[in-house]
């Protein structure tokens, strides 16, 4: 028998959700929930600093207001808590030994201005690739330098390409030494890193399909390594497109208009908002009024686009069509006074 779909919601409670956050959950939660599956909430709280207090009981509460209910996880907890990475360290540490002891692992000790040097290779996409400077200290050296500094730890990756076919996006190749490099599993800080922290949670808490922005398709390929290295059965990965603002930049948390706390107080009910979202992803033909409930016969990967998505002018006129029926509202409200 086919095992059940399990998706998941993984947030960083950095700020208040913006409007990309939730596209991307509500097509996670469309897809897991068109096919009979579960959802789980995962605080990916790792650098608890960026994440302010009360950030994670927000975001919560705006999945519920946009009805986008999970199974397990967040701060109901569930079989497989906690659900924060704030609290999985020992977890992390666990998996990093694993790869410490296949002799994978090894201490990096450079700076900020080390890594940005004028030498080291840029990816076409303006990440560096880690040179390589500290994969080869010697035990003496490693000693040495440990007197001053603690250092973070990387994985070794080897010249091999990674190939997997997206859900959405359809194969993917890329070569690990190449187009990775040496990836950070702990910062110097002691905090695990993303990369890992997300495998091991994916894995240990019954993941099946991961729903989430294309910005992470060129991290899969590096996670598949992890899932491999660590034993454990890669999930279907699904990735979707970003929503931009008009500028070309994507959404981020400061852009406010289009937070979470902006947005519920323009519309009355979250309705509109799903029926916007849902018109940017395809589903309907124009952004009218529905619930995530009532998009689950007309949820279907193919209507999604590929392309990185420009909400401005969709979100005004959007805007303006709400604004027009709130003015109509108080307008028949005040006739029946
Ligand atoms: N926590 C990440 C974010 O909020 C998502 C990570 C993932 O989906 O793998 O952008």
């Amino acid at each position: 028998m086919a095992k059940a779909v399990c998706g998941r919601f993984a947030p960083t409670p950095s700020g208040r959700m913006h409007l990309g956050n939730v596209f991307c959950a509500l097509l996670a939660w469309l897809s897991a929930k068109k096919q009979g599956g579960t959802i789980t909430l995962r605080i990916e709280d790792l650098d608890k600093p960026r994440c302010p207090a009360g950030s994670d009981m927000l975001l919560e509460d705006d999945l519920h207001w946009l009805g986008l209910e999970w199974d397990t996880g967040g701060s109901a907890g569930g079989k497989d808590a906690p659900y924060y990475q704030s609290r999985r360290f020992d977890i992390y540490a666990a998996y990093f030994a694993q790869l410490q002891k296949l002799g994978l692992t090894y201490p990096c000790f450079c700076n900020r201005a080390e890594l940005h040097a004028a030498q080291a290779p840029h990816l076409s996409d303006g990440r560096i690739l880690y040179a390589g400077t500290c994969r080869h200290l010697t035990a003496e050296q490693t000693a040495a330098k440990a007197r001053t500094k603690d250092p973070a730890q990387r994985l070794r990756l080897p010249d091999t390409a990674v190939s997997f076919i997206d859900g959405h996006y359809g194969p993917y190749t890329q070569n690990l030494a190449a187009e990775c490099g040496d990836i950070i599993l702990r910062r110097s800080d002691g905090v695990y890193a993303y990369q890992l922290a997300v495998v091991v949670d994916d894995a240990l808490m019954g993941i099946t399909e991961i729903v989430r922005g294309c910005d992470l398709l060129s991290s899969t390929p590096q996670q598949l390594y992890l899932y491999q290295l660590l034993g454990f059965t890669p999930p279907a990965f699904i990735h979707v497109p970003l929503l931009m603002a008009a500028d070309g930049r994507r959404l981020s948390k400061r852009d406010r208009d289009l937070d979470l706390g902006f947005l519920r107080q323009h519309f009355v009910s979250p309705q509109p908002l799903i029926g916007l979202l849902a018109f940017l992803a395809g589903l309907l033909p124009a952004p009218e009024p529905v619930s995530a409930k009532e998009l689950l016969p007309l949820f279907n990967w193919q209507k999604v686009p590929h392309n990185n998505i420009i909400v401005s002018e969709k979100r005004a006129a959007a805007k303006k069509e709400e604004e027009e029926k709130r003015a109509k509202r108080k307008e028949r409200k005040q006739q029946h006074k």
